[in-house]
């Protein structure tokens, strides 16, 4: 019998250290189309070719992207806390992605995406507590429990950084002698060296020399495996696993290497197998997960359980694409000059991917062609421009989002009422900027040199510190106040627009 959601299809994404690989997914995990591209440290760089294969692979029938991603990952918020060789955090992926194919978007952790492959498709089917290592270039780690991903706070699982030797190598987590230090691809390239073996040697020529007796060899199996065994042991007592699986590009290498150091103590008795999707698992638990995402929990196709899927499925991001079912919104960043309302701005428009529309972007041009007049032809050209932004935000798709940057205690509230009425304009969201007189005072006199003539000058200054006294926020709407004299933690910003503009 044919469900109405088999037909619905995802594309699944694996970004690796070496390649991106990508696959447009059927409702029961299998890999429909694939293709794959190099990757790359350069974020943006590493964000076009996603893009570029999303729009080979999409059809009518997808319904949701997933991307698997290396390093942490809040997959609730859909926010990447720091990445390894492809660092994402600086780059607001599931919103930009999301914007450039207008489908949902849900990220994960790549281990998490692999796992929940192997567990519909795989070695792990019909198991329901799991733990998982990934053994590549790093070590990532997933574990299921109940068959749900545990998560903690966010970023549970991270087996890579079990400490097997706290006298070891520095990790890139900052401790030294996690299990990543010693057991991973790039560790056993590290034993093979430091063994006096050639660089080019391989494991499988490791197996076939210590098959032959060579002691050499054997020492690096060894050195590479005995450290993983005792992370697997500390993962079995932490979880009490049904079953341990080892995947990633060493996952086979690594289980056939763990023969030669057995688990001892009959605590640590517990199966361990290697995964069976290979390279394949990134792009299908990508996809599978993109499409629980999406469905509700009672409508989850059969492979990936019902159970898993208030998990696993994300909050809804507040969507970067127009909608067209609802009016346009607007964030409205607001402070007096100086207040540093335009870094704020940036980045939330950077972050989020919303077109900034900034007061004095507008007038700027102006002033430059017109040339700088009175304090009285600066305020006709402010409220002109003022006009001009609820003009363009009026003639933009309904369902729009914007971030407007101005002090909008320059004119009446009832001029901000009026225009946003006219442009369509169902809410707004306000973040308030704001830093004592003094500072803004100090700023202003920095900046000086760099403000257009018609700009008002040094005179300002007094008015400004007055200024700061008496401003308040529009308090229209949802309100989120900004001390821009500390650094601007625009994860929290992000983070409370995520939460007051969902639904
Ligand atoms: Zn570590």
């Amino acid at each position: 019998m044919v469900k109405p959601q088999d037909s619905s299809m995802a594309i699944g994404i694996d970004i690796g250290g070496t390649n991106l690989r990508a696959a447009r997914i059927s409702g029961t995990g299998e890999i429909l189309r694939r293709l794959s591209e190099k990757s790359a440290p350069d974020p943006e760089l590493v964000l076009g070719r996603i893009a570029d294969m999303v729009r080979q692979l999409d059809a009518r029938e997808v319904t949701a992207i997933g991307v698997g991603v290396p390093g942490r990952v809040d997959a609730r918020r859909g926010a990447v806390l720091s990445g390894g060789y492809v660092d994402l955090a600086s780059v607001a992926l599931a919103q930009r992605l999301e914007g450039m194919a207008g489908k949902p978007v849900v990220i994960d952790n790549d281990c998490n995406m692999a796992l929940i492959a192997e567990m519909a498709r795989g070695a792990a089917k019909g198991h329901d507590n799991i733990v998982m290592f990934t053994i590549g270039t790093g070590i990532g780690g997933a574990v299921v429990q109940q068959r749900r991903i545990v998560r903690g706070k966010a970023t549970a699982g991270q087996l890579g950084h079990i400490g097997v030797d706290v006298n070891g190598e520095p990790c890139i987590c900052g401790r030294r002698g996690c299990v990543e230090t010693t057991s991973s691809g790039t560790a056993l390239g590290r034993h093979i060296a430091r063994a006096g073996l050639g660089p080019d040697v391989s494991v499988d020529q490791l197996f076939a020399r210590d098959a032959g007796g060579d002691a050499v060899a054997r020492g690096v199996l060894d050195a590479w495996a005995r450290p993983l065994r005792a992370a697997i042991d500390t993962a079995v007592a932490m979880f009490a696993p049904d079953l341990v699986l080892l995947g990633g590009g060493l996952g086979q290498a690594a289980h056939r290497a763990l023969a030669r150091a057995p688990a001892l103590a009959a605590w640590y008795q517990c199966p361990v197998e290697p995964a069976q999707l290979g390279d394949d698992a990134g792009v299908i638990g990508a996809g599978l997960q993109a499409m629980a995402a999406q469905a509700p929990a009672s409508q989850v196709s059969p492979p990936v359980s019902p159970q898993v899927s208030p998990q696993v499925s994300p909050v809804s991001l507040p969507s970067a694409r127009p909608r067209p079912d609802r009016g346009r919104r607007a964030v409205l960043v607001n402070g007096i000059p100086a207040s540093g309302k335009s870094t704020v701005s940036r980045g939330i428009a950077e972050r989020m991917g919303w077109p900034l529309m900034a007061l004095d972007t507008i007038k700027n041009p102006f002033l430059e062609v017109l040339g700088g007049g009175d304090r009285e032809f600066n305020r006709t050209l402010g409220r002109a421009s003022y006009q001009a932004i609820w003009s363009v935000v009026a003639e933009a798709p309904a369902g729009s989002i914007f971030v407007v940057d101005a002090w909008f205690g320059f004119q009446p509230r009832q001029v901000l009422e009026d225009h946003l009425r006219r442009a369509g304009v169902e809410e707004t969201f306000e973040i308030w900027c704001h830093a004592p007189g003094e500072v803004l005072a100090e700023r202003y006199r920095a900046r000086l040199d760099q403000r257009l003539p018609g700009h008002p000058g040094a005179a300002y200054i007094p008015e400004l510190i007055e200024l700061a006294k008496r401003a308040e926020p529009l308090r229209r709407g949802p309100l989120f106040e900004v001390d821009t004299t500390r650094a601007v933690d625009f994860e929290a910003i992000v983070g409370w627009l995520r939460g007051v503009m969902q639904g």
